[in-house]
């Protein structure tokens, strides 16, 4: 599949003298072999690898403070690796060069669980922070639907299905430590709840998708474990009676936990995949944290609005494995629904809408699929205005990858006429490159690429992603 930024990169060897210094400060941790290459050149999107020319592994900071130093002094391009699990061509290496994998940086550096804060090297990833911090009664809600890293998802500004109500990775990174281009180790932010102190940097580094400086360590909130949790699904007769369920229930308030929407394709893959009984037919799973008398007030008051709805009756999970087992099923419906139609691959979209919009976009955008005849499920996190439109298409098919990109293409028109985004969580890539303009504005992505042009001049890091170098390009 090709995309202009694709099309327009230009490979260089590997200079000799920076792979001897790289082999010299970290030995075997340094590796050419194609396999690990080509493990490291491709992302979860429909895009073909594009492997570095070198891998490292990295244990410290510092050590990623010598590899960006010598790249930089060579002009070699560096793409920081977390888990791998980004859905846009993040981490292709467009231009070649040495992607920094940072999956050993796995300790846990503090946990304050007076404060309610952890401080972990970036690849951490959030099941292992929240199997670390189990005896503490505290836990990191968010939740992308893979193992993500730490740095992985502050760099992709990741939510997922606990957003709705503890926010995002941009509400809750509190500090980072960053190494810049040209190898110099800074430290936004603190542990303070609050602070006035200058530019927040922190925030110009979470959702710069390794840009900007490659993050070694976050500084995360953590939150106590709700005394109460409930779990149910419910199915409605069609999607809009599904959606205005969950748009009536945050305009009046309910601090619902967790909020998620599958259409009857996306009910269908999951009973395949995961052996469940559920009804073929549009579905909220929904989850309710909070005191034994909140929860079920916070319950009542959602199955009315369901009810009026024309919803089916609500089917509870109370105990642990059960909740477990459900949510494990949606966190699995990417790959149930892959398994739909074998052998394809999915364009994944990520619109998000004010939530008042929402019934309108996702009904406008399931009449689009339709008529195009894809094979297609729409899922979301529908408490925040965001759904995924998943579209399987055959890999080798020209004509099944222009359909959906046409698709995508006008339900982020749509999106964004409707003040919304193109990318709620995901983040930009290249995939969403071409719609930044139509976004932001050109003066906004002027800015933008000032602020690019001042953090690495060389344009070294993960260089090709988010904004082009020159207006020209655009
Ligand atoms: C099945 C499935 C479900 C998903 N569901 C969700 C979801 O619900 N919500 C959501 O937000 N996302 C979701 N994602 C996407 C993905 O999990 C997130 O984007 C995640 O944050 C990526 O983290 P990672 O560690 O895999 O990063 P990678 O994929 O390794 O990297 C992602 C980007 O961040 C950069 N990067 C990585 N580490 C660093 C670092 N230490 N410093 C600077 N830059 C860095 C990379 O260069 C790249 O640009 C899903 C993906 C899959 C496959």
């Amino acid at each position: 599949m090709n995309h202009p930024a694709i099309l327009a990169s230009v490979r260089k060897p590997l200079p000799a003298s920076l792979l001897h210094a790289l082999q010299a400060l970290l030995e075997d941790r340094c590796s050419i072999a194609l396999a690990v290459r080509e493990h490291h050149g491709r992302d979860e999107s429909s895009y073909d690898p594009m492997p570095p020319e070198a891998v490292v592994f990295v244990q410290s900071t510092e050590e990623v403070a010598e590899v960006l130093r010598l790249c930089h002094a060579h002009d070699v391009p560096v793409i920081p690796y977390g888990a791998g699990s980004s859905l846009e061509g993040h981490i292709l290496a467009l231009h070649g060069g040495v992607t920094i994998d940072l999956s050993h940086m796995n300790s846990m550096i503090a946990v304050h669980a007076e404060d309610l804060t952890a401080t972990v090297q970036a690849g951490v990833t959030r099941k292992q922070l929240n199997t670390e911090i189990r005896d503490t009664g505290l836990f990191f809600p968010i939740d992308p639907g893979a193992d993500a890293s730490l740095g992985g998802m502050a760099a992709t500004r990741a939510s997922g299905t606990n957003a709705v109500r503890y926010g995002t990775m941009r509400e809750n990174v509190m500090a980072l430590t960053v190494v810049t281009a040209d190898g110099r180790i800074i430290r936004t932010g603190s542990r303070a709840k609050k602070s006035s102190a200058g530019y927040d940097l922190t925030r110009v580094f979470v959702g710069s998708e390794g840009t900007l400086g490659i993050i070694t360590e976050v500084t995360v909130k953590l939150y106590p474990l709700p005394e109460a949790i409930s779990a149910a699904v419910c199915s409605f007769p069609d999607n809009a009676d599904a959606v205005n369920t969950v748009i009536q229930t945050i305009q009046m308030g309910v601090p619902i936990a967790r909020v998620e929407f599958l259409d009857a394709n996306g009910v269908r893959a999951i009973n395949a995949h995961d052996k469940l009984n559920l009804p073929v037919k549009p579905l909220l799973l929904f989850e309710f944290h909070g005191t034994e008398h909140g929860v079920k007030e916070q319950a009542e008051l959602v199955q009315e609005i369901a009810a009026a709805n024309g919803a089916g009756d609500f089917e509870w999970a109370t105990r642990p494995e059960d909740r477990s087992r459900l949510w494990a099923a949606r966190h699995n419906a990417y790959f149930a629904l892959l398994q739909m139609r074998p052998g394809s691959r999915s364009i994944s979209t990520d619109c998000c809408v004010p939530i008042s919009r929402l019934a309108e976009c996702i009904s406008e955008t399931q009449i689009d699929c339709e008529n195009h005849g894809v094979t297609y499920s729409i899922i979301g996190h529908v408490g925040d205005g965001n759904f995924h439109v998943l579209m399987l298409v055959d890999p080798d098919s020209a004509e099944e990858i222009a359909v959906a990109e046409s698709i995508n293409q006008r339900m982020v028109t749509r999106a964004i006429a409707m003040d919304g985004t193109c990318t709620g969580e995901h983040g930009v890539g290249i995939h969403k490159m071409g719609f930044l303009i139509e976004e932001h504005g050109a003066n906004a992505i002027h800015m933008m690429r000032l602020l690019k042009h001042a953090f690495d001049p060389r344009n070294i890091l993960n260089p090709g992603k988010i904004i082009a170098w020159d207006e020209a390009e655009e």
